[in-house]
């Protein structure tokens, strides 16, 4: 159609009311042809009749084309633009969120070209919010990984959004540390030791790839490794730079999606960073507060501590008790096995000190062979029960280094709040230091706890 104006609809006006004058000519030559009588079809008065005839239904044709074609395009128009106007604002993930069907899809009621272009608008429509909310959630998901530092906390918040994303309901965080692989946060798993016994993270940290495994549906698993009837599994090993770190083992009722799997491909880089970075401060963490020779709290972090059981201790009225131990005579020991062997030596005396204590209890390297234990909720006999049991066990215990076969005695001095009505952590570390003092001057190998 050869364009007359910039208006579609407006052409399409004057080709209608053009044809419709044009008809309007031919009628009256037309019905002459068919034997009418010329006095009536070449009459001025019939002619202008016809082609006001011509030019009514050629107005009436463009009104019907507005209504019926025009509406249509019109929602079209609207519709796009309802959508274009929002994606343009800040908030755009809000009508991707929050549109409804009927607000943001198109009726689909005739199978014609409209028909087919109001489905193409549809679809569309329905995969550009499906990129949109997956970029949000690929966006959401990195951004909550950057929060965290902490491992166990970015695990712990790393399953349940994973979770979401991908249509799963139960999983456990895995890491390799120092060798060993290390459980650092599950969901819904039923048995931890069995899965971390079995074979499939092994295999994973090993292969490093990614695993998929669909449990078919007739098939009934005594399952150990979920508390439901899993329909998959899937194991995602945690790779940065081609370096294992771990594993993500994530089971689901249902089969795995590929938007799922879309979305760990988005996010999997991004998970190993987070967590290569959680392992790097968790080691740096343990540098600033662990003794590297004993693998006990070192004296500053140690005392820190102490600092908060002795704060927490006041709050709560429940008591606290401090031992300082010091291994007698030490420098003999250095003196006849030489450093090497005092150092094992050191090393097993932490062991002994570490095993005798309980959960909750802490135990610093408070000087070069001087330790101390902080006891939350242990009154002074408490501290004195558990003292001799340390000193015991060390005058019990040959060290064995290479050849050298070395016995020695250890002293320690104790005091508890509130027996001793201490000021501060400080005083009663004191006061404990002057327990220790006593129990060198009485011959060593005692224990004096006041
Ligand atoms: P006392 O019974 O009076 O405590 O005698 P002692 O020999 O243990 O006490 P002293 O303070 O005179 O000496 C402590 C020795 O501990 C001195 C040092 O050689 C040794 N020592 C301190 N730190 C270390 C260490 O990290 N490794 C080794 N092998 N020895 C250490
Ligand atoms: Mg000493
Ligand atoms: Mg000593």
């Amino acid at each position: 159609m050869i364009r007359l104006t910039k208006r579609v609809f407006t052409d399409l006006a004057i080709y209608m009311i053009g044809f419709g004058i044009v008809i309007g000519i031919c009628f009256p030559v037309f019905l002459s042809l068919l034997g009418v009588s010329t006095e009536l079809t070449y009459a001025p008065w019939f002619f202008a009749i016809c082609i006001a005839a011509g030019i009514l239904v050629g107005l009436v044709n463009i009104l019907l084309a507005h209504n019926v074609v025009g509406k249509r395009i019109g929602l079209l128009v609207d519709k796009m633009s309802y959508i274009s106007n929002h994606l343009g604002k800040d908030r755009h993930e809000d009508i991707v969120r929050d549109c409804k069907p009927g607000e943001c899809l198109i009726e689909v009621d005739s199978s014609d070209v409209l028909g087919e272009s109001a489905r193409s608008y549809n679809n569309l429509v329905t995969s550009l919010f499906a990129s949109i909310k997956s970029e949000l959630m690929v966006r959401e998901f990195t951004s909550m990984l950057t929060l965290r530092l902490e491992l166990e906390d970015l695990a712990q918040a790393a399953l349940p959004a994973l979770f979401e994303a991908t249509s799963t309901e139960a999983g456990a965080v895995i890491m390799e540390k120092e060798g060993d692989l290390v459980l650092v946060a599950s969901h819904r798993i039923a048995n931890t030791d069995r899965l971390m016994d079995g074979d499939i993270v092994r295999e994973a940290v090993k292969s490093r790839k990614r695993a998929i495994i669909d449990v078919p549906a007739d098939l009934v698993i005594e399952s150990a490794l979920v508390d439901f009837t899993p329909r998959a599994v899937w194991v995602e090993p945690l790779l940065y730079h081609d370096v294992a770190l771990g594993v993500i083992i994530l089971a689901s009722a249902s089969p795995i999606s590929n938007e799922a799997v879309h979305f760990a491909d988005l996010v999997n880089a991004s998970l190993a960073v987070a967590f290569s970075n959680a392992l790097t401060y968790d080691k740096l963490q343990q540098l600033a507060a662990n003794d590297s020779l004993t693998g006990m709290f070192n004296r500053r972090f140690g005392m820190a501590r102490l600092q908060e059981e002795y704060g927490r201790a006041l709050r709560s009225g429940s008591p606290v008790g401090v031992c300082i131990f010091d291994l007698d005579h030490f420098k003999r020991v250095n003196d006849t096995y030489g450093h090497p062997t005092g150092d094992k030596v050191l090393v097993h005396v932490a062991k002994i000190l570490r095993g005798a204590l309980r959960e909750g209890d802490i135990a610093l390297r408070y000087g070069g062979e001087e330790f101390m234990a902080v006891l939350p909720g242990a009154s002074v006999t408490d501290c004195y029960e558990i003292a001799e049991r340390v000193r015991r066990l060390v005058a019990e215990t040959t060290f064995q280094h290479g050849s050298n076969a070395v016995s020695l005695t250890i002293s320690g001095g104790a005091a508890a709040w509130p027996d001793f009505d201490a000021s501060s952590a400080d005083a009663l570390v004191r006061r404990a230091d002057e327990a220790l003092y006593k129990a060198k001057e009485g011959g060593r190998n005692r224990i004096i706890a006041y």
